[in-house]
């Protein structure tokens, strides 16, 4: 691959205890001002990031196996975005493209018809966050069929707005006590194979049954023909990075072709080479007829986008869609930019040998150690979920929490997630040093030995 430039020193150092002096005070400061309903996961505040490396405000060097969640793969201040940036802002940095249109838009959505899934033809609309994308993929849907029904899946995370709320499975922290919620919302379950029961004979339920499963409650409880969406994450985030059967999204896609029913795939967190394709929807083979996408878009810069086909977006009557910032120039020119990073560098062959390193050095873990339920993923958005000592798989969120704070404090950014809290996600930025890789795994690994023999 074509290699990038590292403007910071791509080293794990610790200088200070967490946080420092520089980091407590602005974490007093912050006690002051800023909301509580917004937590952190670091105690420390950042100066500078850059490939594999966030730098705090005390001089320590943290290696970042977070990537802001999933959004910063091509590094946090990668030079070609910086440059694309840099040159937009010098020119205009607002003029709304509902009032005064530019280039950068039409070149984002050019883009964006060329590598999502499928040669149909398609047209984009641009948003500035995730839940924004959702919404509309949805407002699209109900306009396009005239039905009301958007059914959703166990363990989904859609946003925080009030529609994303209704959508989103989990009620702490998302949603306990910020209803009422958006009615006509349909939650039906998911193929999470480690968490399945067995068929009577005690094989394993397949993609095509846990389809099936679905479709019933679907048809028996709301009726396909009220049906408006069916919207999925191809790979499940927040809820646990939860990789369906195989077959399970191709069943449910041909289910939804066949009914009339706009099939939304949010690829907000799986999207742009995250998974080592530049879509997850791709590795199952399914073409969704909307695909939301944010995230690893535009290099950090706040943009999102709906993106499907021509006849649904287009049932839109002018002004229906839109919003002040949506398609900001300046983020369409980091978008850009992202792009061709991820072309130039390879991202998506970087995606899949991080999985090879990864997936091979946290199996070979699995077997010593017996708290490690599961490791799975695709590509570099890879997961361990962690279940109570003894062979069960009861879920152990105390310690998932103490291994990723353990890791915290060597100095390596470690998130979690799931419906149970149990899972360790890894989400490296894509231009992460091998050498950086295997010491901050070095660190997990030792992470999750300590807790296990603890436990
Ligand atoms: C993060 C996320 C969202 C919400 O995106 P925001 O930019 O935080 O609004 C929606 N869907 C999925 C799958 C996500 O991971």
């Amino acid at each position: 691959m074509n290699t990038i430039e590292y403007r910071l020193p791509q080293e794990r150092r610790r200088v200070t205890e967490f946080p420092g002096p520089r980091s407590a005070a602005l974490a007093e400061r912050r006690k002051a001002v800023v909301g509580a309903g917004v937590a952190s996961t670091l105690p420390v505040y950042v100066a500078d990031a850059d490939g594999g490396v966030i730098v705090d405000v005390d001089g320590n060097s943290l290696i970042d196996l977070g990537a802001g969640i999933a959004v910063t793969s091509v590094g946090a201040s990668n030079p070609t975005v910086v440059d694309a940036v840099r040159e937009q802002v010098g020119h205009f940095t607002h003029t709304c493209f509902m009032i005064a249109p530019y280039e950068g838009y039409i070149e984002v959505a050019e883009k964006l018809a060329e590598l999502t899934p499928g040669d149909h033809d398609k047209r984009s609309v641009l948003f500035n966050s995730g839940a924004e994308a959702v919404e509309n993929a949805v407002k699209i849907a109900r306009h396009a069929t005239g039905r009301d029904a958007v059914v959703v899946f166990d363990h989904a995370y859609h946003g925080r707005t009030n529609l994303t709320m209704a959508l989103t499975a989990k009620s702490m922290p998302y949603k306990s006590g910020f209803g009422p919620f958006a009615p006509e919302v349909y939650r039906v379950p998911m193929s999470y194979p480690f968490r399945e029961g067995l068929n009577v004979d005690g094989s394993e339920i397949s993609g095509a049954q846990a389809a099936a499963r679905a479709i019933s409650v679907i048809e028996k409880q709301i009726g396909a023909d009220n049906v408006a969406a069916l919207l999925i994450e191809p790979i499940q985030g927040e809820g646990g990075f939860i990789v369906p059967a195989d077959g399970f999204l191709p069943a449910l896609s041909a289910w939804a072709r066949a009914h009339g029913v706009v099939f939304i795939a949010d690829e907000v967190q799986t999207g742009f080479t995250r998974t080592g394709a530049w879509f997850a929807s791709e590795h199952e083979g399914i073409v969704p007829d909307l695909i939301t996408m944010a995230k690893g878009i535009a290099g950090g810069l706040p943009l999102a986008a709906v993106t499907g086909r021509a006849e649904l977006i287009d049932a839109v009557h002018p002004g229906g869609l839109g919003g002040t910032y949506g398609g900001n120039p300046v983020a369409c020119a980091a978008a850009l930019a992202s792009m061709e990073q991820m072309e130039t560098l390879d991202l998506n062959g970087r995606a899949r040998a991080i999985e090879d390193t990864v997936t091979s050095r946290l199996t070979a873990l699995a077997d010593e150690i017996d708290i490690i339920g599961e490791v799975r993923g695709r590509g570099a958005m890879l997961a361990v979920e962690f279940v109570l000592p003894g062979g069960g798989r009861a879920p152990d969120a105390e310690a998932t929490k103490s291994i990723a704070a353990l890791a915290l404090q060597d100095g390596v950014v470690i998130l979690t997630c799931g419906t149970y809290g149990n899972v360790i996600r890894l989400l490296p930025p894509l231009v992460i040093s091998d050498a950086l890789l295997d010491e901050a795994l070095t660190v997990l690994e030792n992470s999750i030995r300590i807790v296990a023999e603890e436990n």
